[in-house]
């Protein structure tokens, strides 16, 4: 039951420094793994070889068992199973409206206009902001733009959901609920993965906790092993 399995994984960015080496990860059905390491350790490039955004130099992705296929056809397909919300959501919050933005999905995988509608109205209910949809997205706030974004996430029923920073830029109360958030769709069957500077997020709520640093995964364990001082 491994979801998505990362083998040998070799990134360098075009005219850039190398981002990944050797990187070599499982995530299973049902699993909460955290990433953690310092800025520019290579989390998010790892997390961009998830659902296709990244290619590798070298090594394999495979979903559910099979290679990724990168033709765009085949990627259209990951990214409704692999679902990627951004660090910064004004990256991914493009539409007029919050309803039309996360009718984008939707519509561009050729739902008809009445399972749009539901899909996006479950999603803004699921994150709560069902009053929002007729509302422009550039003048919410930091924590609603990212729900918003994780509506449109949401609005195609993904099993992976993949999440730059989830908490970052936001105040306590706003990252508390984005966590719950979390808590309850991992509840509701999706395997999920995060990058996190907050160490003690990860340790909380991690069942696995991965530390990268210079693009290798230098630790990978159970938070219990990697944190405890016992
Ligand atoms: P993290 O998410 O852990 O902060 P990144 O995956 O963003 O790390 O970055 C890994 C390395 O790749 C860093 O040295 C970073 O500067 C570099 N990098 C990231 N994105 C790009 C890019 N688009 N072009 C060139 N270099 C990049
Ligand atoms: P993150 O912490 O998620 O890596 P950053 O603020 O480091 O976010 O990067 C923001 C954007 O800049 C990303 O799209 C990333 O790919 C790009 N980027 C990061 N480092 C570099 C770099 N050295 N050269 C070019 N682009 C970069």
């Amino acid at each position: 039951n491994c979801i998505l399995e990362l083998t040998d994984l070799e990134y360098h960015y075009p005219n850039g420094p190398k981002a990944l080496e050797s990187v070599s990860l499982r995530l299973m059905q049902g699993e909460k793994i955290a990433l953690v390491g310092p800025n520019g350790a290579g989390k998010s490039t790892l997390l961009l070889m998830l659902n296709g955004m990244l290619r590798p130099d070298s090594g394999t992705v495979r979903f559910r068992g099979e290679p990724i296929s990168y033709s765009r056809k085949a990627l259209m397909n990951l990214r409704k199973q692999v679902g990627f919300v951004f660090q910064n959501p004004d990256h991914q919050i493009i539409a007029p409206t919050v309803f039309q933005d996360v009718a984008f999905g939707p519509v561009n995988l050729d739902y008809t206009e009445e399972e749009t509608k539901t899909s996006v109205d479950e999603a803004l209910m699921y994150v709560g902001l069902t009053e929002f949809g007729r509302r422009p997205p550039h003048n919410l706030s930091g924590g609603e733009k990212k729900k918003v974004a994780m509506a449109g996430v949401l609005a195609m029923n993904p099993d992976v959901l993949v999440f730059d920073e989830p908490t970052s830029a936001l105040d306590p109360d706003s990252a508390r609920s984005i966590m719950e958030l979390l808590d309850e769709l991992h509840h509701a069957g999706k395997s999920i993965i995060i990058s996190t500077h907050d160490v003690e997020l990860a340790y909380t709520w991690a069942d696995r906790i991965v530390l990268m640093d210079q693009g290798k995964i230098i630790l990978c364990s159970k938070p219990t092993d990697a944190f405890s001082d016992k």
